[in-house]
């Protein structure tokens, strides 16, 4: 499948990974947003939240993952955003489940 985010899970596309474990892959977004944005996908290729809905564990387990980064990172304290963007409306770019784990700066308000 030309899926990038499952090149980056199989090592063919680089990144600068946080956090693996069998299940999951945690890394820097190569466009960050605010001072710390990682990244964290399934292993397995899911398009989009609506595709993976019906496994529940998986998605607990890539959230507390999200909550260990931020921890990991130091930007639990202050506070953080996770986010996932999921098909058109949503302005998902790439087709495999991400959630974006974004903080070190004041959020704003939107939610756009
Ligand atoms: P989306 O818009 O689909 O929610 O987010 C996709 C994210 O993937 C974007 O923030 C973008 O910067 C990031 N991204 C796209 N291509 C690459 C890449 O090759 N490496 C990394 N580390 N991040 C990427
Ligand atoms: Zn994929």
């Amino acid at each position: 499948m030309d899926c990038l985010f499952c090149k980056i899970v199989s090592g063919e596309i680089p990144s600068t990974i946080v956090y693996q474990d069998e299940d999951c892959v945690a890394f820097r977004d190569i466009n960050p947003q605010a001072p710390t944005h990682v990244l964290v996908i399934p292993r397995q290729h899911f398009a989009s939240l609506s595709e993976a809905a019906q496994n529940p564990a998986l998605l607990g387990h890539l959230l507390s993952v999200c909550a260990g980064i931020a921890k990991a990172e130091g930007i639990a304290e202050d506070g953080y955003r996770v986010v996932t963007n999921i098909g058109t409306n949503g302005a998902q770019s790439v087709k495999h489940l991400h959630f974006h784990v974004l903080g070190g700066r004041k959020m704003t308000e939107e939610m756009a």
